[in-house]
């Protein structure tokens, strides 16, 4: 229901509008509560001593003072009322205000406020036009009660100061609301094609650090990165891993089962590689059939050694046509105590690599990180 009152029809649109109003109302509240809050005071004060507004100087005086507690409560949000009911109480306070002065007996004030009253509630039609009818209704309440119990020349007079009072908000309104669409529209757009262009940014970020046929990270991102990762380990004073795998005669496979079963491999292998990295480790794919990866002895209570011979043994699970096993060599260096050079490790797991590869390929060779 709410959401059929505001512009827009999607829920980001009624919110994005909602606060576009409150917002605009805040500032009329602030800007007529501050300047008719000291201006009634003084019209208030001055009036007692000199009568100029005759027995009224009183009412100003309680309008001021209540305009300037609205003034103070929105400048120094102590009270966090909504702006939209503030402007309600400053129309309230105002027409009260009006009725108080100008309509002489007890009875025509009271069916005038229970008039107020019942036509309160189209306030809350919604700020397009509710502000417009209450103003028409109140107007014209106004001018037939002043013609029915004032001099009707005095009575003309009121009714020339409504409509021209009332005519003002009016233009006021429809510029503000005016505004509030104009602004609302290219707002939306503009919020539109903001979040296309952070999708498409995030969707960029994501694509340049990733291997996309794997899901893995790429070769740049984990060359940048993983220094982080065993600077990470030395700062907890744990043990870091770096591993590297590549797949054993897999030109054969290709030649053999072809470049798709070659590609199944590939992913394969990559799911199982995921599927043993725990807590912050993480792997990417450096080209071809070549994996690199970080592992970390607090991610792994049974041991890092055994998380890479499970990753050993999966990847020799992988079974094509004609009983051919998949089988992959791995290098592992560990990183402890020492200068964090990436370069450096990275040679080091390839020469353990290239070694696991001479010495007859599916098996893993530790070798030894030289800085
Ligand atoms: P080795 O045991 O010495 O590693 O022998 P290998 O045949 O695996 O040799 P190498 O690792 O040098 O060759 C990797 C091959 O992987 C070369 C290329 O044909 C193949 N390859 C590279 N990228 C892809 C890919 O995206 N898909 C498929 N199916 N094959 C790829
Ligand atoms: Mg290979």
């Amino acid at each position: 229901m709410k959401k059929f009152f505001y512009y827009g029809c999607t829920k980001e649109e009624y919110e994005s509008c909602k606060k576009l109003r409150d917002a605009m109302n805040e500032k009329i509240v602030k800007a007529i509560s501050t300047v008719s809050g000291i201006l009634e005071l003084i019209l208030g004060l001055v009036s007692l001593v000199v009568p100029i507004a005759g027995k009224y100087g009183y009412l100003y005086i309680i309008y001021g003072t209540v305009l300037s507690l609205l003034a103070i409560s929105i400048r120094t949000k102590r009270f966090h009322l909504n702006p939209t009911i503030q402007i309600y109480i400053l129309m309230l306070v105002t027409y009260s205000l009006g009725i108080t002065i100008t309509v002489p007996s007890a009875e025509e004030k009271a069916i005038t406020f229970i008039v107020m009253i019942v036509t309160m509630p189209f306030l809350f039609v919604d700020v397009s036009w509710r502000m417009e009818i209450f103003m028409i209704i109140i107007s014209a309440i106004y001018c037939i009660i002043a013609f029915n119990v004032k001099n009707p020349e005095i009575a003309q007079e009121d009714m020339y100061n409504v409509i021209c009072f009332a005519g003002g908000a009016l233009v006021v309104q429809y510029m503000v609301n005016k505004n509030i669409v104009m602004g609302f529209v290219s707002r939306v757009k503009n919020e539109q094609l903001l979040i296309a262009y952070d999708k498409a940014q995030e969707e960029l970020k994501i694509k340049a650090c990733t291997d996309l046929m794997t899901g893995l990270y790429n070769r740049t991102y984990f060359t940048n990165e993983a220094i982080h990762f065993f600077e990470n380990c030395q700062r907890l004073n744990d043990i870091g891993y770096l591993v590297m795998m590549d797949l054993d005669k897999f030109k054969k496979i290709n030649d053999t089962f072809g470049h798709q079963v070659g590609d199944k491999v590939i992913i394969n292998v990559a799911k199982i590689i995921n599927e043993n990295l725990k807590g912050e480790e993480y792997g990417a794919r450096l080209g071809g059939d070549e994996y690199i990866f970080v592992l970390a002895e607090r991610f792994h209570p049974e041991t890092v050694k055994s998380a890479i011979s499970n990753i050993l043994e999966g990847v020799h699970s992988i079974q094509l046509k004609d009983n051919t096993f998949v089988s992959g060599s791995i290098g592992v260096i560990s990183v402890s105590s020492g200068e964090l050079i990436f370069d450096n490790m990275y040679r080091s797991a390839d020469n353990a690599l290239y070694k696991a590869k001479a010495d007859g390929r599916n098996q893993i060779v530790f070798g030894k990180y030289k800085v």
